[in-house]
C-alpha cells in the first residue's frame, strides 16, 4: 500500500468529560483500521504552528485557547466542546498532521495522506471553537497549500454528515478555494441548507434521514463530482467524517462502509485526473467505534 498516514498518540489526551462521543477511543478504533491495511506508512505528526494557524484563526481567539490550555483545568466553550490539559497540543497535532500531509503530496502527488487524528475540526470557525472541533485543521492546511505551496485550486470536499460550517465560513468568496459538502439535512450544526447558501465557492447539498447509499452516491455522481471536475484542482483535500454509517448514534443516513471505499475512489480518480494524484484527507467525525474501523479500512482502499 502506498497510503501515508500521519498521527500522534498525543491526540488521545484530548479528554472530553466521560461520556462524551467525541473520545480518545475513536482515534485508537480509526487506528485499529490502519492496522489492518496492508502495510501502510504510519509517520508521527507534528504539532502546527503559530504561522499555520493564523493563516485562518484569529490572534485573540489563539491567545484565548493558549490561556484556557494553560489553566489546565477542563473547560467548555460551548455546550459540546471542551478543552482541558492535552486539548490544545492534540488540536496543534491534528491541523499539523494535514499540513504535513500537504506537504507531502506537493514533493510526491503519487501517494495519498490519511491524517489519522483527533479533536475533529471542520466546525471551528476563525475566532470559535464549536461542535466539538477547536482549531479547523483542513482550513489550516488548505490555507497552508495555496500561501506557502502557491496552489492556485484547492478544493476542500466533505463528507461528514455534518455540515463544515467553519470551514465554509473561512474559505468562503475565496477563489482559490472550493468547498463541496453533502450532509443530512436538519441536524447540528444547522447551516449547509443549499436554498441559503452564499459564496460563489460553495457547494452545499443536504440529503434526508434515512436516505441510504444510493441516495449518497446518486448526489455525488450527478451534481458534486461534476461540480469538483469543473474546478479542475490542483489538490483535494477530504474532511472524512464517518458519521454517516448506518450505525452512527448521531445522525440517520444509513451509509455502509463500502460507500466510503467508493467516495475514496471517486475522490482519487478526480484527483489522477487533475492534481497529479494529490490527495489529503483528514478524519473528522464518526461515534460508532466498530464503524469507525471498518470505515477507515474501506476508504483508506479507496484512497489508496
Ligand atoms: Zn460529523
Amino acid at each position: 500500500m502506498s497510503l501515508i498516514i500521519f498521527s500522534h498518540e498525543d491526540c488521545l489526551a484530548h479528554a472530553p468529560p466521560p461520556g462524551h462521543p467525541e473520545r480518545s477511543e475513536r482515534l485508537q478504533a480509526a487506528m485499529a483500521g490502519v492496522e489492518q491495511l496492508d502495510q501502510p506508512e504510519v509517520r508521527q505528526a507534528e504539532p502546527a504552528d503559530d504561522g499555520d494557524l493564523k493563516r485562518v484563526h484569529g490572534v485573540n481567539y489563539l491567545q484565548s485557547l493558549r490561556d484556557l490550555d494553560a489553566s489546565g483545568s477542563l473547560l467548555s466553550l460551548d455546550p459540546d466542546t471542551y478543552i482541558g490539559r492535552g486539548s490544545l497540543r492534540a488540536a496543534r497535532l491534528a491541523a499539523g498532521a494535514v499540513c504535513q500531509g500537504v506537504d507531502q503530496v506537493v514533493r510526491d502527488p503519487e501517494r495519498a495522506v490519511f491524517a489519522v487524528v483527533r479533536p475533529p475540526g471542520h466546525h471551528a470557525e476563525s475566532a470559535q471553537a464549536m461542535g466539538f472541533c477547536l482549531l479547523n485543521s483542513i482550513a489550516v492546511a488548505a490555507a497552508r497549500a495555496a500561501e506557502v505551496h502557491g496552489l492556485k485550486r484547492v478544493a476542500v470536499v466533505d463528507f461528514d454528515v455534518h455540515h463544515g460550517n467553519g470551514t465554509e465560513a473561512i474559505l468562503q468568496d475565496d477563489s482559490r478555494y472550493l468547498f463541496i459538502s453533502s450532509h443530512q439535512a436538519s441536524i447540528y450544526p444547522g447551516t449547509g441548507d443549499p436554498a441559503t447558501t452564499k459564496g460563489s465557492n460553495i457547494v452545499n447539498a443536504t440529503l434526508t434521514a434515512n436516505s441510504g447509499s444510493d441516495e449518497f452516491r446518486a448526489l455525488w455522481t450527478e451534481r458534486l463530482l461534476p461540480a469538483l471536475d469543473r474546478f479542475k484542482p490542483e489538490l483535494i483535500l477530504v474532511s472524512a467524517g464517518f458519521d454517516g454509517h448506518w450505525r452512527d448514534p448521531l445522525a440517520q443516513l444509513q451509509l455502509k462502509d463500502q460507500d466510503f471505499f467508493w467516495i475514496g475512489e471517486q475522490l482519487r480518480q478526480t484527483a489522477k485526473a487533475h492534481a497529479n494524484g494529490r490527495l489529503v484527507a483528514s478524519l473528522e467525525g464518526g461515534y460508532d467505534l466498530a464503524a469507525i474501523t471498518e470505515s477507515v479500512v474501506a476508504f483508506s482502499e479507496g484512497i489508496e
